[in-house]
């Protein structure tokens, strides 16, 4: 129960971690306070700008601002539980080693499509040469306009322009396991266990057990949220809609289609199988649609 006639004034803040109806806010200053929720308040998620005011020990959260980008998942029940708020942009980070499939990295691109999220496609390991076809596949991203950065978190390669890219935005780091996210996180986050400075003695009770999304400021300018949850983000729940929208090279193809239901396979009047007869498509990103298409489908 909290006395409103002891809160302070209301100030906006930022939710660096929330244990949900429990949240630590990042005030403009930097301190860091664990607040609870005003009645009727949905959960905040890590990203969110949050309304808060102070009390005695905890503070307040008294409203939520509106969201540029929500992403969520599916709890035990299959509803929709929000993760993260405001993210601005992706990172897909591949590698020479595990190898990097078109397939996977067209579904990281599709759900950023989805969610509205730049996507940048980070070849991590840049010290290990890749293979003729892999390199052939980057550059065909970079050539269809996604961002290509190459970098090395052993080297150091890279790691300037990838800060650069990271400032002015919430990130969020996806791939497959091995291919150097942890080890790219840190290289850009040396301190990345106090990147949010101090917590209060209240707010600190459980942070080292958690595995919620938590938000962590670079020290050259933006921000990452991370968590193992979202490193896997983006690989499931995908529709037709979905799919379609995130191969944006085949947009003005498919709007020549003759049927607007085309799937693209055998019908007559075809657009996007004429681009790829044309050479205006790749066959990689064709094989790839199809296949995440008959995923879904089943
Ligand atoms: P994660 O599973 O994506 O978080 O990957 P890790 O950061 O745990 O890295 C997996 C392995 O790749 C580790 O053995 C790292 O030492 C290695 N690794 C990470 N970055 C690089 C790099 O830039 N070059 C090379 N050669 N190895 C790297």
């Amino acid at each position: 129960v909290i006395d409103s006639d002891s809160l302070g004034p209301e100030q906006v803040g930022q939710v660096i971690e929330s244990f949900g109806r429990q949240v630590n806010v990042e005030s403009e200053d930097g301190t860091l306070t664990r607040c609870h929720l005003r009645a009727n308040l949905e959960n905040p998620v890590a990203g969110d700008r949050v309304i808060w005011q102070a009390g005695d020990e905890v503070g307040v959260i008294v409203a939520i601002e509106e969201r540029r980008s929500l992403l969520s998942r599916p709890d035990f029940n299959g509803q929709p539980k929000s993760i993260a708020a405001n993210i601005d942009q992706m990172l897909i980070v591949v590698a020479a080693q595990p190898p990097a499939y078109a397939n996977l990295i067209d579904r990281y691109l599709v759900a950023a499509e989805a969610h509205g999220l730049k996507a940048v496609i980070v070849q991590n390991k840049s010290d290990i040469p890749l293979d003729e076809a892999t390199e052939a596949m980057l550059k065909n991203y970079d050539a269809t306009g996604y961002s290509l950065l190459r970098a090395s978190s052993k080297s150091g390669d890279g790691l300037d322009e990838l800060k650069a890219s990271l400032s002015g935005a919430i990130s969020i780091f996806v791939g497959q396991s091995g291919v150097g996210k942890s080890s790219l996180v840190n290289a850009l986050l040396p301190e990345a266990n106090t990147a949010v400075g101090e917590l209060s003695h209240a707010a600190d009770k459980g942070r080292h057990t958690t595995t919620t999304a938590r938000l962590f400021h670079f020290p050259d300018g933006g921000d990452l949220i991370d968590s193992p949850g979202i490193r896997e983000f983006g690989v499931q729940n995908l529709d037709r809609a979905a799919v379609e929208r995130g191969f944006r090279e085949f947009q003005p193809y498919i709007d020549q289609c003759r049927f607007r239901d085309c799937r693209h396979e055998s019908e007559p009047d075809c657009g996007l199988r004429a681009a790829y007869e044309r050479g205006e498509i790749s066959e990689t990103r064709l094989q790839s649609y199809r296949q995440i298409i008959a995923e879904i489908e089943g």
